[in-house]
């Protein structure tokens, strides 16, 4: 395929590329991380239904990933194609319903920018590579999970367990690290974080963190092995601090909310399987090894 001799050998092209299209795919990640936490919410409502033995509910409108198409919340105006350009709809729409001029939120172009340039840097680090195609799948789930927890206190399993097992697929080839160092990082994450819950909640009583949290690290370990484990924890309560500052900063103390631990595993994460190396080296070197 010439187009695919033409990204090997120009990493810039393939970068930009990789941006367009993680512009793309988040626009999609949107529709994702606004609707399915609404189709599992469904779900459940009809399962409860089935239990108490009450007849089920009546058959409401279609609504999935795909269907209906995107509305304007606040007037129903369905959205054109044209109005739904990653990016330029918002600025040429200058961020406001196209018919009823309610303002769009700011989350969209920005979770649209943060996926495009996420989705270039993958494919600048890693060139063209099977490692950079996997990285983007992962990146996106990624972000899409860490919103969904962000807004509530949910990492969905439809979206951390396929990643797990990617995570082993991709190093059964070893893409990342070696198989047996992957299963080990699986294990190794869900088991220490539940270690910690268990402890936390005889300690005190409550509950410090859910089983969602346990999932994604073990996810993380089937992607890096066992080695990013203990980075990737040290690096999510420093991600957690400063992250918790700005938060405070913005919008006030208060301490009542629920913080979510799955974003900043994920960032953190993210940081040791890209940089984990170099942020361990460094760190050797420094303290004298
Ligand atoms: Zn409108």
């Amino acid at each position: 395929m010439p187009l695919f001799e033409f990204l090997a050998g120009h990493a810039l092209a393939f970068s930009l590329c990789a941006g367009l299209l993680g512009l793309l795919i988040g626009s999609f990640l949107n529709v994702v991380i606004y609707r399915l936490p609404q189709i599992m919410q469904r779900d459940w409502q009809a399962q409860a239904r089935e239990v108490l033995e009450l007849p089920p509910a009546p058959k409401a409108q279609t609504f999935n990933l795909v269907l209906p198409n995107s509305s304007c919340p606040s007037c129903g105006h369905e959205i054109r194609p044209w109005e739904n350009i990653p990016l330029i709809s918002y600025l040429f729409l200058r961020g406001k319903c196209s018919n009823c001029k309610a303002p769009i939120g700011k989350r969209y172009p920005l979770v649209e920018l943060a996926c495009g340039l996420l989705s270039g840097y993958v494919a600048w680090h890693f060139g063209f590579t099977w490692q950079a195609g996997a990285m983007l799948v992962l990146a996106w789930g990624l972000l899409a999970m860490s919103l969904i927890d962000a807004d509530h206190q949910l990492l969905p399993d439809v979206l951390v367990l396929p990643l797990l097992w990617l995570g082993l697929i991709v190093n059964y080839f070893g893409l990342f690290t070696s198989l047996e160092d992957a299963l080990w990082g699986a294990i190794a994450g869900y088991l220490s974080l539940w270690s910690v819950y268990w402890l936390f909640k005889l300690i005190t009583g409550k509950e410090g963190m859910g089983y969602g949290d346990f999932k994604l690290l073990a996810m993380l370990g089937a992607w890096g092995g066992w080695q990013i484990l203990p980075l990737t924890i040290l690096l999510s309560s420093l991600v957690g601090a400063v992250l918790g500052v700005i938060m405070l900063r913005l919008r006030g103390s208060d301490a009542g909310t629920p913080i979510p631990f799955g974003p900043y595993l994920a960032i953190a994460g993210w940081i040791a399987l890209l940089w984990g190396d170099a942020i361990t080296g460094s760190y050797l070197k420094f303290a004298g090894f």
